[in-house]
């Protein structure tokens, strides 16, 4: 006889949703453009709601364009797995598809095999995640935790407000809290996610097992001096602000060698703006930012705040003021112990190699995990590349990611 646990997915089945969903929305150079609201956007969502009650799921959309599947019992508190069919401009087949079609596949494998489930199982995909308004706008609102001034405010890049896009589509923008599900209605949520980034391959590795996912804080560095003739001002009477800033950056840097940093530490600079940017004008102004990441919080607190004073010091040093903002902070998502726990083992009786590992990519299960117990399972990316067409993860190893996601599932539904 055979158990539960012997139920695999079927890899076939699942590649052809895969190839189907890319085929909408796809662009003559071949990456994909399927922002929220768009038409490819309204078109997969048609395509995702027949798919979803092809595996025997009701289906609806919520109050902010999240497209929900559920099937099981009518009462309990929900089981859920999810992630999102929005792309970046020009991205690939897999961030985020991959989550929603293997809670589909797996929604199959219940139907077929006639499991009996003791919770509701929903399958989400979630709006708008990568932000062409709002970033985590679906996630936020289902979790209750968008905040009001967010959402009057967002726009797209081309000046579309939010709450006229959504209105557009049919949705109330006043509605958008029904959205937000009753605390403990969702027991726990899981989420299969490509990893984005290239640890596992690179320690060829099958799974990763995300431990959490890490804080998000980016802050501005501006330079105030002078600007003066680059020939006639002698070196130790200048106010030079990009002087100052190319030291700020590489002492700044040098703090990682320095017992500031832990394993889940990212420290990047990637903008700089110098005016008023000729090459014969000491710079007046200078503008750097910082994109610092880390799952523990109070390390990133720690560092940020040894930045500030460095920025402090080189401005004085060079004689020029010194401007610091923070523009955005997102905190970190500690996935859940026991959820880390139950990943690990499912991964160790299929038998593929695993470890526990932090998400430097925010991801819709950072909005969940504020109101249930939140999981998340990496796939590796080949050559770590995501957010570009050549995206991709072998077919052998996406299925042992939606068969790690279908086990962890049965051992809360059954
Ligand atoms: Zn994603």
């Amino acid at each position: 006889m055979t158990g539960v646990s012997d139920l695999r997915i079927n890899s076939a089945r699942l590649m052809g949703d895969l190839e189907s969903l890319a085929a909408i929305g796809r662009a003559s150079e071949g990456g994909i453009h399927r922002a929220a609201f768009s038409d490819a956007y309204r078109q997969a969502v048609d395509w995702l709601i027949d798919r979803m009650q092809a595996a025997g799921m009701e289906t609806r959309i919520d109050a902010v364009g999240n497209v929900i599947g559920r099937m099981g019992p009518a009462d309990g508190a929900v089981i859920m797995t999810g992630s999102h069919i929005d792309t970046v401009r020009n991205g690939g087949p897999l961030d985020g598809a991959l989550g929603v079609l293997a809670g589909i596949e797996v929604a199959r494998v219940l139907s077929e095999n006639k499991v009996v489930l003791g919770a509701p199982y929903e399958v989400v995909a979630f709006n708008d995640e990568e932000g062409a308004f709002l970033s985590l706008m679906g996630a936020m609102a289902l979790s209750g935790t968008i905040r009001d001034e967010d959402l009057q405010s967002a726009a797209n890049a081309e000046g579309v407000r939010l709450i006229d896009a959504m209105r557009e589509s049919g949705l109330d923008p006043d509605r958008y809290h029904q959205a937000a599900y009753p605390a403990e209605s969702i027991a726990k949520y899981l989420e299969l996610h490509i990893e984005q980034g290239p640890v596992l391959e690179n320690l060829d590795l099958e799974i990763g097992v995300v431990d959490g996912i890490v804080c998000q804080r980016n802050i501005e560095y501006t330079f105030r001096g002078q600007s003066n003739h680059a020939g006639t001002t002698p070196m130790n009477m200048r106010r030079d602000t990009f002087r100052a800033a190319a030291e700020f950056v590489t002492h700044s840097y040098a703090l990682l060698d320095q017992g500031y940093a832990n394993e889940s530490t990212r420290m990047t600079f990637g903008t700089c703006a110098i005016a008023p940017g000729y090459s014969n004008v000491i710079p007046r102004e200078t503008t750097v930012r910082l994109d610092n990441r880390d799952l523990d919080e109070s390390s990133s607190a720690r560092l940020v705040e040894r930045v500030a004073q460095i920025a402090v010091e080189t401005a004085d040093k060079y004689n020029v003021e010194i401007d610091i903002n923070e523009r955005c902070t997102n905190p970190a998502a500690l996935m859940d112990g026991g959820l880390i726990e139950s990943l690990q083992a499912v991964a160790r009786d299929l038998g593929y190699s695993h470890q526990v590992m932090p998400s430097g990519a925010g991801h819709d299960a950072q909005a969940m995990a504020l109101i249930c117990k939140a999981g998340m399972i990496f796939v590796p990316s080949r050559r770590g590349l995501s957010h570009h067409p050549d995206e991709w993860t072998a077919p052998e190893l996406l299925a042992k990611g939606v068969n790690v996601l279908l086990q962890a599932l049965l051992r809360e539904l059954s």
